[in-house]
């Protein structure tokens, strides 16, 4: 099980396994908006300094590509934080268009509407979940904080909220930050032995430094919470690596785009 590009004008990485079962799963490129410069081409950050009608018009081809329309998708605020929340139909529209109307505080989404599902990244880790029996799907943003603050337990623990097992979830991680290209420093690492027993995820590098693998840290979370090893699908993309395909946060420094990601469970049907 993995992830596969879906080439074309607006190309973009998706499960194909779970296309299979009725869920739409994409994690765009740079490649096929209209923005330029520094956001060149496909950002669909609204928060990050782009002309807010650029971004619209990447967005509304972003949604296009999914025969989406605005009404259809629900955005979360992102605040680096780790509270998630189950999304219903009246939440329709919100942050779809605008910063303002986004859903507060959160930076996990789960629902078991038709209604999709966007965030927004560059190096912090995309992740998908679908819970097939409950029929949910789920979307979070982990950088740093959001990992240490193990929001993939938050957002498992939703799903048990409505009766979901972690055995039955499944999980696919997309393309953000490797070890190869996030260096970070004694305080940030210790941040993480605190929280966790073990740390495979950090390797020292010269003095005081760490290389720090944030797919692998939720990897870990994951697989311990129950979810079996086999369902969970790692892109293994690193975004700084990348500069042809991805935006990177770490690599381009402050301007720089944002990637979406999308989730949505068409057996559904729209909203
Ligand atoms: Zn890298």
């Amino acid at each position: 099980m993995g992830w596969e590009w879906n080439h074309g004008t607006l190309p973009y990485l998706y499960v194909s396994e779970w296309t299979s079962r009725g869920v739409e799963t994409g994690f765009s490129s740079r490649h096929g908006g209209v923005s330029t410069g520094a956001y060149a081409s496909l950002n669909l950050g609204l928060h990050v300094g782009d002309t807010p009608e650029t971004v619209l018009e990447n967005r509304g081809r972003w949604l296009a590509r999914f025969g989406a329309d605005w009404q259809g998708v629900a955005v979360g605020e992102q605040v680096h934080g780790s509270h998630v929340l189950w999304v219903e139909n009246s939440d329709g529209g919100r942050g779809a268009r605008s910063l303002d109307t986004a859903l507060p505080q959160v930076d996990g989404l789960l629902t078991q509407s038709g209604l999709g599902l966007m965030a927004f990244f560059a190096d912090c880790v995309p992740i998908f979940f679908y819970h097939p029996r409950l029929e949910a799907v789920g979307l979070a943003h982990a950088g740093w904080k959001g990992t240490v603050g193990k929001i993939v337990l938050r957002m498992l623990e939703a799903l048990a909220e409505r009766g979901g097992r972690p055995e039955e979830a499944w999980v696919a991680l997309g393309p953000s930050i490797g070890a190869c290209c996030y260096e970070v420093d004694e305080p940030l690492a210790e941040r993480f032995r605190v929280d966790f027993e073990e740390t495979p995820f950090l390797t020292p590098t010269c003095q005081g430094h760490y290389r720090l693998d944030l797919g692998q840290a939720n990897q870990i979370m994951l697989r311990t919470a129950g979810v079996p090893e086999e369902q969970i699908a790692v892109a293994g993309q690193c975004s700084a690596c990348h500069p042809d395909r991805f935006f990177s946060h770490r690599r381009d420094g402050i301007p720089t785009g944002r990637m979406a990601g999308w989730i949505r469970h068409r057996g559904k049907g729209e909203s």
